[in-house]
């Protein structure tokens, strides 16, 4: 992404205007005053060489300073328990054990008894080192862990210099904040009254602080380079949040512009907000399951807020990553307790632990292979360890007894695969039945569709499951050997290639003819633009991002069945992704399918 020259030159009294561009972590248009800050302002730290005698003095302070920022942590948990609810609450509980985190103290300690450094400098130089082991992990999920360490940083520094007192978040209203990198704590503090965006130069899509905007409804864009130099304080910004443009102190005509989307874009919303209690369905009158993907708690208030008809994948990842050890049975089922109540009682699928390849735990290292996403990872890295996987069939078990959870096998590689994770959930089922707790003998058993020889094995393993889950992200990886994490071969890694259509459509006419659901859940799945051919293929339910669901509903209703059978399989003819993504491109173009992302 890259800053784009300025637009025109006003005159020496007026502001310069100028466009830059970002990525969009959070849709809305606004406009208003620029503030620009450092949410992490850098407190100036005075380094030096501590006497050995002065060591344990150093600790102590630190010591006192984890108190302290505990007690304010607290306090702002409660708080924000009390005005926002306990989703938004827990994630200062991931806060909280970083916090704690034995390795953070060891190298702080370290620092000062090692290299003689007095506790502030001991402390950035172990935040530096930590935040960039995170930043170097391939999976952004972790890689934007690096934001919530930063920030126990933050507010522990402030604890040892400031004596605790947090800087002002109070903003005029109308405030567009801009700033090199945004806390969790502190937008968690910010008025959404006054701010009406935020311009971030950091940030990433699965961030907490990302989370939080969105939760919100308020417009946030990342990624935004050298927004804090840009752009200054007082000047009049439109946010561009479906664009991901910042427009600088705009000409009329750009307003004029901005007034107009604005007019249409509060439209299109209030429409979309009348879809939340309408069924998902074809104008036609076929049914289409829509249900959400969910790693958090925030995702499952989210989605209920949608009416989804379910979680069709709920990532727990997300649960063993804000730990700093495998968290026990009983706290798991606490944990997916918590998200289950929210979507009372309609099915939540979740996938047992995925780990492996670019997904790690910092706790559990992998030897090293040389290939590991062909290595061992998701249900084969369960096999090999039953402990973990016992740990967590249980916990779902146990909560079976109460809620309606299903089991979700991620990464089966064939049959095999699927009858030996099938046999655990036996034995898992027999040790609870041993000890007289209860659980659901029935419960539904799943899995994920995301190897080609799952593809090839699909009129097998429909046989084996209750439900089928195409995750297309890994399987459009693995069907064009194209690693989705790296941006050097990004453009080989397409969704719209013609093998993965063949593969998509073979699944789901498998599922089809033996009567089982099949859900897609990759991201593809929450393209609005997508949605005609998806149905055309024959899916009959979708997953999708809660955020993204009143999107495809919108784009569902305006599908005819027929039709949408007879261009995909026009599609499906065709021999290249640049004719297919022409041919979707066109149709679209032809029909009404929301405000939602377009074909890349
Ligand atoms: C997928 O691979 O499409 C999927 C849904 O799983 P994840 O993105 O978590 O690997
Ligand atoms: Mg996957």
């Amino acid at each position: 992404m890259s800053n784009a020259p300025p637009m025109h030159d006003s005159g020496d009294s007026q502001p310069t205007a100028r466009m830059i561009l970002g990525e969009v972590a959070s849709f809305g248009v606004a406009r208003g005053t620029a503030v620009v800050r450092g949410c992490v302002e850098n407190t100036p730290i005075a380094r030096h060489v501590i006497e050995e005698s002065e060591g344990a003095k150093e600790i102590e302070r630190f010591d006192a300073a984890i108190v302290k920022t505990e007690e304010g942590m607290l306090r702002l948990r409660q708080q924000i328990g009390r005005d926002r609810g306990e989703h938004e609450a827990a994630i200062f509980d991931a806060h909280i054990a970083i916090l704690h985190d034995p390795s953070l103290r060891e190298t702080v300690i370290a620092l000062c008894t090692t290299s003689k450094l007095n506790v502030e400098t001991a402390l950035s130089e172990a935040i530096d080192t930590l935040a960039a082991a995170f930043a170097r992990l391939n999976n952004p999920c972790f890689r934007e862990r690096a934001a919530d360490l930063r920030d126990v940083g933050h507010r522990l520094m402030e604890a040892l210099t400031k004596d605790g007192r947090p800087e002002s978040l109070c903003f005029p209203d109308g405030t567009v904040l801009v700033t090199g990198e945004l806390m969790p704590s502190v937008i968690a503090q910010l008025d959404e009254k006054a701010i009406r965006a935020v311009v971030v130069e950091q940030g990433g899509q699965t961030a907490h602080s990302t989370i939080l905007a969105r939760a919100r409804g308020m417009p946030l864009l990342i990624h935004v380079p050298d927004a804090t130099r840009t752009i200054h304080t007082g000047d009049r910004l439109i946010v561009d949040g479906w664009a991901g443009r910042v427009y600088i102190n705009p000409k009329p005509e750009i307003q004029r512009e901005y007034d107009r989307l604005e007019a249409d874009l509060q439209a299109h919303k209030t429409a979309l907000k009348g879809l939340i209690d309408l069924p998902s369905m074809t104008r036609d009158g076929t049914a289409i399951k829509l249900c959400a993907n969910i790693g958090k708690v925030a995702d499952a208030v989210a989605a209920a807020k949608v009416n989804a008809d379910g979680v069709g994948l709920y990532r727990t990842e997300f649960v063993f990553l804000a730990q700093d050890h495998f968290p026990p049975e009983e706290d798991q089922i606490q944990m997916y307790r918590a998200t289950a109540n929210h979507m009372e009682n309609r099915e939540v699928r979740i996938r047992v632990l995925d780990i492996g390849s670019d997904k790690l735990l910092s706790y559990f290292p992998l030897a090293w292979e040389a290939n590991p996403s062909l290595g061992i990872r998701g249900t084969r890295l369960l096999l090999a360890h039953p402990e973990i996987l016992q740990a967590q069939l249980r916990a779902i078990l146990r909560l079976s007894a109460t809620h309606r959870v299903a089991i979700l096998f991620p990464m089966v590689g064939g049959v095999e695969d699927l009858r030996a994770a099938k046999a655990a959930i036996e034995r898992a089922k027999a040790g609870l039945a041993a000890e007289g707790k209860p659980f659901n003998p029935n419960i539904r058993v799943g899995a994920m569709i995301e190897t080609p020889a799952a593809v090839i094995m699909i009129a097998k393993l429909v046989q084996e499951v209750d439900f089928l889950s195409v995750g297309t992200n890994d399987l459009v990886q693995y069907l064009l050997t194209t690693d989705r994490t790296s941006s050097e071969v990004a453009a080989y890694y397409e969704p719209l290639h013609p093998a993965v259509l063949q593969a998509l459509h073979r699944v789901a006419n498998e599922a089809t003819a033996h009567d089982t659901d099949a859900s897609i859940c990759g991201e593809m799945a929450g393209n609005p633009a997508f949605t005609e051919l998806l149905l055309g293929l024959g899916f009959r339910s979708r997953g999708g991002n809660p955020g993204e669901m009143l999107e495809i509903k919108n784009a569902i209703r305006a599908t005819e069945m027929q039709a949408a059978t007879t261009f995909a399989h026009q599609i499906l003819q065709l021999s290249t992704s640049q004719e297919i993504k022409d041919s979707i491109r066109n149709r679209n173009t032809h029909r009404e399918t929301g405000k939602g992302r377009k074909v890349p």
